[in-house]
């Protein structure tokens, strides 16, 4: 089976980790062959150094070396470096990089200046991160650079921020007006990305931030098209559970789009493309009568959706796998 699924940071990286061991529990599945498409609008340049922290966050999560109580960066990390550079008075502090991380980082950097691509380069970290061997593909969703900003409301007036600036330093507190991802119209999919679409057997989309890290993705020219024609059942999980967003400010996201934070207004942003949907027993009733998002399969999952611990998250995928083998046929 060639699986693939779209994915950002915690939500996709903790789901997917839950998927690979669903499959590998499974003798029929085990050789199932799992193919990422990371969000790269959150990337952003600090220190000189190139970060991609929804990468990082696959990248580390599915290799063994996240921070699990964090979500992100490096276990067993310090931040010597950064210290240094408060102590230099050096901007920003508001986004914390372990010493660990910034090898990442540095790497990343480097192999920028040579001359190799994103997807090049998230193949050679990949492979450090050992997921080859567990028949993961982990691509960028684009070689060309796309970042994420925000229009922020200001005493002043409008001003555009980067993504990073208002969800990690202004904890998505400051009111938004719209979100701009500068680079995202011209940018081409990486090499891979509509191939491992169209030429999927199933297609997941983990409980990812539906705006920023989904709807970046889905931005990319070409990508939507790719699914809306994909041969492959399209089956997502909610990322809200009882109308509320757990980790992070998705529902801020949505109700700058104008879109009601339920598990029902997000999947009516997949509704062109989406065949079943995985919600919580809580968000069940609200379902609509009519319209494209009660013609998709939905199905409530009646254990936690809240990725709690692995097997948990194993469970959830194991369920949304059902679902898209069912939808198949
Ligand atoms: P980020 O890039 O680190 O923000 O991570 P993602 O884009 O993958 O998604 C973050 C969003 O996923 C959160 O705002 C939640 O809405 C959702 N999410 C995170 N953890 C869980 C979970 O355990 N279960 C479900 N259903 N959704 C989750
Ligand atoms: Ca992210």
């Amino acid at each position: 089976m060639r699986i693939t699924a779209l994915a950002g940071g915690i939500g996709g990286a903790r789901f997917l980790r839950g998927l690979r061991a669903a499959l590998d529990a499974d003798p029929v599945l085990a050789q199932s062959e799992l193919t990422i498409v990371a969000n790269t609008g959150d990337d952003i340049t600090l220190f000189g150094l190139r970060v991609s922290p929804d990468v990082d966050t696959l990248l580390y999560t599915l290799g063994g070396g996240i921070d699990e109580a964090q979500g992100w960066g490096r276990a067993d990390d310090s931040r010597r470096v950064q210290g240094e550079l408060a102590a230099y008075g050096v901007q920003p502090q508001w986004f914390g990089l372990g010493d660990l991380d910034i090898g990442t980082h540095i790497a990343r950097s480097l192999w920028l200046g040579e001359g190799l691509t994103p997807s090049q380069i998230t193949e050679r970290l990949a492979t450090r991160w050992g997921l080859p061997e567990q028949r993961i593909r982990l691509l960028p969703m684009s070689d060309s650079p796309v970042e994420t900003h925000v229009i922020v409301e200001r005493d002043g007036g409008p001003e555009a921020i980067h993504f990073q600036q208002w969800w990690v330093g202004e904890l998505a507190q400051t009111p938004a007006q719209r979100f701009v991802a500068v680079g995202l119209e011209r940018a081409a999919p990486a090499p891979g990305v509509l191939e491992a679409i169209r030429e999927a057997d199933l297609i997941l989309l983990p409980p990812s931030n539906p705006v920023v890290s989904i709807g970046i993705i889905l931005g990319v020219p070409g990508v939507r098209d790719a699914l809306r024609g994909a041969v492959a059942p399209v089956v997502g999980v909610s990322p809200i559970i009882s109308g509320r967003p757990v980790r992070g400010h998705a529902d801020t996201c949505l109700h700058v789009i104008g879109v009601e934070s339920t598990a029902w207004g997000v999947a009516g942003l997949y509704a062109d493309f989406l065949d079943g949907w995985l919600v919580d027993p809580a968000d069940a009733a609200g379902a609509p009568a009519g319209g494209p998002v009660a013609a998709l399969t939905s199905r409530v999952y009646d254990g936690p959706l809240l990725m709690s611990d692995r097997p948990g998250a194993g469970r959830l995928a194991r369920a949304a796998l059902d679902l898209a083998l069912e939808l198949r046929g």
